[in-house]
């Protein structure tokens, strides 16, 4: 088994776990974990993927499981800065979550 570069810095890795899902590696420059490439899905099966997603803004639920990104977000950034929500989906809850606290923040998704 080969390793692979990081998906973020193309930095080397280490193999750090298989799991039920693929062989998981970690780069020895950003520390990030990456899935080995050929476990991806499909374009047209990740798109299928997301379109199950229950996208309403105002469900507590989806707030909820986007919490831990909105809590960081507030205490390492101020109003002032800008960020860019990348892969928002169709329901932009992070986004919606943070306006009401003044914060400004772009959105884009490949997908949608
Ligand atoms: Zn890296």
């Amino acid at each position: 088994m080969g390793t692979i570069k990081c998906n973020l810095c193309q930095g080397n890795t280490q193999l750090l776990f298989q799991g039920r899902h693929g062989d998981y590696f970690i780069c020895e420059q950003c520390r990030g974990v990456s899935l080995s490439p050929k476990y991806f899905p499909t374009k047209k099966a990740e798109k299928a993927r997301y379109e199950t997603h229950n996208n309403d803004v105002k469900d507590v639920r989806y707030q909820k499981f986007v919490s831990p990104i909105v809590n960081q977000v507030l205490a390492e950034c101020s109003p002032q800065d800008r960020g860019l929500d990348f892969g928002c989906g169709t329901g932009p809850v992070i986004r919606y979550l943070l306006s009401q606290k003044d914060y400004c923040l772009a959105q884009y998704d490949p997908f949608f």
